[in-house]
């Protein structure tokens, strides 16, 4: 590959809302076969609604939103923030503990609450009532997910939240698959929300509850079977996964941290620019070879 050729599909790139580090970059997408898509930011929109409240049984659900609000008043994940935002005006949280990958902690008058995944609270000793197993399953089989409250050595309820598939993820994922390309499904949220997720837009590989420290080791893994991998990924728990992968690319809405660890990032956000990234380094290299 020339570096003037290569320059070339630089501008082209910018032209088409893809911001390249380098126009070496280009040159390493020829091989790639796998293109992992991280979900919540890439694959859906990342930003989260509070869509329903199950109290357990002697609760309410007012008060289970209401302890919960608090405690992510404090959190600046997207799943805290939806929550914060629906509970309104909350009692001040103490001790206040981001869980990443898991959920979050806090004092709220007095009590220890824990929001989050079951596996959170069962760190602290808390069990989840049976009655709760229904609105969990409710809740990742429509896609959403179901974060779980607890106190006082148990759990209190769960509140739903979801996001919606963004518009174009679809389309997307058809577009990869037209060029050859296998589709891999990457998250840290349930199985089942992730699940539903990837059969609306037609992936069928899927890696779900993978912990943010575990996500580079997915793509070393697929790396390790022969795969050249393309990473396309928002979040702070997606930098070293697109840095490991054989092309990272950030969405441009997406985390600074992100950014920096990747090779392209898409302007608008919308990962069907991802696509057009990599026909572009293909028809690039095509001229040029
Ligand atoms: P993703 O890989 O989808 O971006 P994360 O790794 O950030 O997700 O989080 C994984 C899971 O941990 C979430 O789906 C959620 O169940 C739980 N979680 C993380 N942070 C919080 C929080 N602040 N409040 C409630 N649940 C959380
Ligand atoms: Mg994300």
């Amino acid at each position: 590959a020339t570096p003037t050729a290569l320059l070339v599909g630089t501008g082209r790139g910018a032209q088409l809302g893809i911001v390249i580090k380098g126009p070496e970059v280009l040159e390493s997408t020829r091989r790639i076969d796998t293109v992992v898509l991280d979900k919540t930011g890439t694959v859906t929109t990342g930003r989260m609604t509070h869509t329903g409240t199950v109290a357990a049984a002697g609760e309410t659900p007012a008060d289970v939103l209401r302890y919960a609000g608090a405690v992510e008043h404090a959190s600046e994940h997207p799943i805290g923030r939806a929550v914060a935002a629906a509970a309104g005006t909350v009692p001040p949280v103490e001790d206040f503990a981001a869980v990443s990958g898991f959920g979050a902690v806090g004092t709220v008058a007095g009590r220890r609450v824990v929001v989050g995944r079951a596996a959170l609270l069962d760190q602290y000793g808390m069990t989840v009532p049976a009655e709760l197993d229904g609105a969990v399953k409710q809740a990742g089989a429509t896609g959403a997910t179901a974060v779980l409250v607890g106190w006082d050595g148990s759990a209190r309820g769960v509140l739903v939240v979801s996001d919606a598939v963004a518009d174009g993820s679809a389309e997307a994922v058809e577009e990869l698959r037209a060029l050859g390309l296998h589709p891999v499904l990457l998250t840290g949220d349930h199985a089942a929300a992730a699940e539903t997720v990837a059969a609306r837009v037609g992936i069928t590989e899927v890696h779900a509850e993978v912990l943010p420290a575990g996500k580079v080791d997915v793509v070393a893994e697929l790396q390790r079977q022969g795969r050249v991998v393309a990473m396309v990924g928002d979040g702070v728990n997606d930098a070293a996964a697109l840095a490991r992968a054989d092309l990272g690319i950030a969405l441009g809405t997406g985390t600074d941290v992100a950014i920096e660890a990747s090779d392209l990032t898409l302007v608008g956000g919308d990962l069907r620019s991802a696509v057009d990234a990599i026909r572009l380094s293909r028809r690039t290299l095509r001229t040029i070879r």
